[in-house]
């Protein structure tokens, strides 16, 4: 537990598709406290490198190129808006190539240091709940409340679909399993800063919950509802 006039932090870590995103936006809504999307800046990172051409093997660049970029994420009313160096790139950064450099950029410690130093300040300032892969492990250890958010990978594959459908945009199931796995194995087995439940985290596992139940599980553990 934090002192009473820390800003009160919660993590949601937890593998690809789990409801992460909808979840800690939900639960933020309803404690009316900010929502740090740090999958985001990872993803925007990725863009920018992408738009420049560069090769994801040249670390030394992309850790400048990340250095000298601004990520900023506007949450309001509910709705997260992502802006790159100013620019409003909350569409762009959900493409699959997009998604899958995301997962390759962050394997670089030197663009992890830079993320999770912006990551930190933006806790300092406000009760936050903030979604991740390391939140509750690396980047913020002492956080107030720890939650690792799972659920069945066929499940998390059907609503990543259902997502992508409701986007317009129709995939194969078992080729979008692939993917989600392949992902999961390469945050999971990297170096740096890997996806794991932190050892005082608590776990919640959302296969049979809706997104409401799965906050008010949450809003219960915490006695908030
Ligand atoms: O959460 P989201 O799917 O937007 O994250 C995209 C990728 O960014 C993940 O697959 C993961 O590789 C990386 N990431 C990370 N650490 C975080 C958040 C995201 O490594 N805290």
């Amino acid at each position: 537990m934090s002192l009473s006039n820390n800003p009160c932090i919660i993590t949601i870590d937890g593998p690809a598709g789990a409801g992460k995103s909808t979840v800690s936006q939900g639960l933020a809504t309803r404690l009316g406290y900010t929502y740090i999307d740090t999958g985001a800046m990872y993803r925007s990172v990725a863009l920018k490198a992408q738009r420049q051409s560069l090769s994801l093997d040249d670390q030394g660049a992309v850790i400048n190129l990340t250095k000298n970029s601004e990520v900023k994420l506007n949450y309001v009313d509910g709705e997260v808006t992502v802006y790159l160096d100013g620019e409003d790139v909350s569409k762009a950064i959900r493409v699959p190539e997009v998604t899958a450099d995301a997962s390759d950029i962050a394997k670089i410690p030197g663009v992890r240091e830079v993320l999770v130093g912006w990551q930190r300040k933006m806790g300092e300032a406000d009760n936050v709940v903030i979604e991740g892969r390391d939140a509750g492990t690396v980047v913020f250890p002492n956080a107030t409340y720890k939650f690792y958010l799972d659920a069945d990978v066929n499940e998390r594959t059907r609503r990543r679909l259902r997502d992508l459908k409701a986007a317009g945009k129709e995939v194969d199931e078992q080729e979008l399993k692939k993917t989600i796995e392949a992902r999961d194995h390469n945050d999971s087995t990297r170096k740096a800063s890997p996806l794991k439940q932190a050892d005082d985290a608590i776990v919640i596992d959302s296969t049979h919950l809706s997104i409401e139940q799965t906050v008010d599980e949450i809003c219960k553990i915490m006695n908030k509802n």
